[in-house]
């Protein structure tokens, strides 16, 4: 997974839910307490209204009743029916004195005892006095307050809502009415006026309070059900994106970052369960695809992807990781049991295939340590599997202890090699080419020892396919080829013979153009001729990119380096090659020499390769060569130059120097410096 894609996912994956959840409380919270608050507002208002007018009316007949206190009662009572518009609500009238008893009383209506005074008012004048017995109204700490649940009680919905709906003075019936009392003081204080009133709230005025309170609940509902709505919105969209991203495009199935999310969390997970990792890759996939077809290849993963998915238990994965590379957790039990799973599958899978061929390859790591990276454990299991040797029928392989070395030792020279270059750590070991008739030095390769300051040396076959496989092989030959380039520049200036040099060329670099152009400009920065440099290119290279490969090895020549083909008929040889390539030099791999079967035919292909090489005007050389007999036969068939033990093993440049030119000169070179003792002895 790439840096910048990962960053972003886990950007996604950090967006909590939660955040909005909390959020959407909060504010349905903020957005009711505001409602609440805005209808208690307006009950309280409407309360304090009712409460003012009745005061008001209140006022004007305690108003009238002092006015004319000292009129006989007749008077003041037609006073007080004159004003009957008034007293709407007034039920008595009397006036008390200051120790509440009775002076006067006024009106139709005998005054009701029943309600006791509870209260004196305080200075300002008035004070509603409810009964004490009152369930709706109360005096607590001089302050009146309301019962609610009493409240609604009286009220009694199912007649304003059903029985009365249709009565057309319906909103003008009361729904609620208290008796109180209203008591205002005389301006002498010497007396008190009681004014007895009911205190009612009409249904009109509780409907039109029940609505506000309904649209305001209506209000609060739709704040809840707007963010809610979000909220499952956010929900889903995370996980279709989720989906998505977790979704291989080929397989319809799982992707590599379900695997590592999931599975990371599965083998976190505390519990007694024990886990496998198994890296199940199609070998070769690439020609199954060349035979059967891009969409029979993709086909294929797909139904793989559903046979291993049928497999499975709960709490195990499958996923493609790449190409053809699944990745699978496992419930793992014993060694037996797991390998059992995976012929049963491996079984199942070539059952599918009706007809056609392909090999199923199985890397398996069981290390079950608590806190294991899944991708590290997933890697294992890739190092297992790239173990596979098509020659061998063991197509499941575990992880093991020296692979772990091995991945260890790994990372120990990436860690290392850009010190080492730095450090001029790496030395040229130069192994002669002898020319099969005179029996003397035409020529030598270049090959590379790390002289590690604690390892010692270190031969290439231990770091050279890690640098293929990281890319620093392109530094490191960049390095031999400047190296070799300084040693000769040296030696022509001394005046010695030269002769032709040949360096490895990865296959790696052969992704770039310009190629014979950069080797050119490190060798002519030292002024040494072209034909004393010889490049190497392996044979695996002409598999890559061929356009690329023709021009390069046409460039090549053009600019004077000698061009070889190395290791010639050790892997897929193609006679083809030959042909549209213009080489100078066929490098005979040693596998030509070695072994005991089939010695004969062995001779017969070298005789017959060394004679159409010749045909095409190449010069041939002949690795690996270790007896005098191989080089009798050699020289019988013409072969021009040998390389091997039989003359001489690669040696650092001071014991080269001495071998071939009868002297060792001391030289600035570190590369020398650290080889000035070290003999090859391999
Ligand atoms: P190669 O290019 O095929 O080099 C020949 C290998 O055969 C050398 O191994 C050499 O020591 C070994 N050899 C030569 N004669 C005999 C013999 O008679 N018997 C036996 N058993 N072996 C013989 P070496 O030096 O260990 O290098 C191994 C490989 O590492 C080389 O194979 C080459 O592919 C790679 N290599 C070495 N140096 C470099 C380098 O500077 N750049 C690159 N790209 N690859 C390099
Ligand atoms: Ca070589
Ligand atoms: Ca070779």
């Amino acid at each position: 997974m790439s840096g910048r894609r990962d960053k972003k996912l886990n950007k996604f994956r950090r967006q909590r839910i939660w955040p909005s959840i909390v959020g959407m409380v909060i504010s349905t919270i903020l957005f009711g307490t505001a409602c609440v608050i805005l209808f208690s507002l307006y009950v309280g208002s409407s309360l304090n209204n009712k409460l003012y007018n009745a005061h008001q009316t209140v006022d004007k007949v305690a108003k009238l009743v002092e006015d004319n206190i000292d009129e006989p009662l007749e008077v003041i009572n037609s006073k007080l029916n004159a004003a009957r518009g008034l007293l709407n609500r007034v039920e008595a009238v009397c006036v008390v004195d200051s120790e509440k008893n009775v002076l006067k009383q006024f009106g139709d209506g005998e005054p009701n005892f029943d309600y006791r005074l509870i209260s004196v008012t305080d200075e300002d004048g008035f004070e509603m006095l409810a009964d004490e017995n009152s369930e709706v109204f109360a005096i607590e700490d001089s302050e009146l307050t309301i019962n609610h649940t009493k409240l609604f009680k009286k009220g009694d919905f199912a007649s304003l809502f059903v029985k009365d709906m249709f009565t057309p003075e319906w909103g003008e019936q009361d729904w609620l009415s208290e008796k109180v009392w209203f008591v205002s003081h005389s301006s002498d204080k010497t007396y008190s006026i009681c004014v007895e009133t009911e205190f009612a709230i009409t249904r009109y005025e509780i409907l039109i309070t029940m609505i506000f309170a309904a649209f305001s609940g209506i209000l609060v509902l739709f704040f809840l059900i707007y963010h809610l709505s979000s909220v499952i919105k956010l929900i889903i969209a995370k996980r279709r994106v989720y989906g998505l991203l977790h979704t291989d495009l080929v397989t319809g199935g799982k992707n590599r970052y379900y695997f590592r999310r999931v599975g990371q969390r599965f083998i976190d997970r505390p519990g007694k369960r024990q886990y496998a990792v198994v890296l199940l890759r199609v070998e070769k996939y690439r020609n199954y695809c060349t035979v059967y077809g891009v969409d029979a290849g993709e086909e294929l993963l797909e139904r793989l992807n559903m046979i291993i998915g049928s497999k499975l238990a709960r709490r195990e994965i499958v996923a493609r990781m790449d190409k053809s590379d699944f990745a699978l957790l496992l419930n793992y039990d014993c060694d037996y049991s797991l390998t059992e799973r995976i012929i049963s599958i491996i079984n199942e899978l070539n059952y599918s295939l009706v007809g056609r061929k392909a090999v199923f390859v199985a890397g398996i790591c069981t290390r079950n340590e608590k806190k294991a990276d899944i991708m590290t454990l997933f890697n294992e299991a890739g190092l297992a599997a790239r173990t596979y040797d098509p020659n061998s029928n063991e197509n499941i392989i575990w992880f093991t202890d020296e692979m772990e070395a091995e991945q260890i030792w790994e990372r120990k020279v990436e860690d290392e090699m850009e010190r080492a270059v730095a450090n001029r750590e790496f030395a040229v070991y130069l192994q002669p080419k002898y020319k099969t008739k005179e029996e003397r030095i035409g020529g030598a390769e270049a090959l590379v020892r790390w002289i590690h300051p604690v390892d010692g040396l270190i031969p290439p076959y231990k770091f050279i396919p890690i640098f293929e496989r990281n890319g620093f092989i392109l530094t490191l030959d960049d390095y031999m080829i400047t190296e070799v380039s300084r040693i000769q520049a040296r030696w022509l200036q001394e005046g010695r013979e030269l002769f032709p040099i040949s360096v490895n060329v990865s296959r790696a670099h052969f992704t770039t153009d310009n190629l014979a152009e950069h080797i050119c400009q490190i060798v002519d920065s030292f002024g040494v001729p072209h034909e004393f440099i010889e490049l190497e290119l392996t044979e695996s290279a002409f598999f890559d990119d061929k356009d690329i490969l023709l021009r390069t090895v046409a460039r090549m020549k053009e600019l004077g380096f000698k061009v070889s083909m190395d290791d010639f008929g050790s892997g897929y040889s193609s006679l083809n090659s030959l042909k549209e390539l213009p080489l100078d030099v066929l490098k005979l791999d040693a596998e030509f020499f070695r072994g005991e079967g089939h010695l004969d035919k062995a001779n017969l292909i070298v005789g017959e390769t060394i004679t159409l090489a010749k045909k095409l005007g190449m010069t041939i050389v002949a690795e690996g060569i270790e007896t005098r007999e191989q080089v009798d036969f050699l020289a019988e068939l013409d072969c021009d130059l040998i390389q091997g033990y039989y003359f001489a093993k690669p040696m650092p440049i001071n014991e080269f120097e001495k071998s071939t030119y009868g002297s060792s000169e001391d030289s600035e070179s570190s590369a020398e410096d650290v080889n000035t003792n070290s003999s090859e002895s391999l």
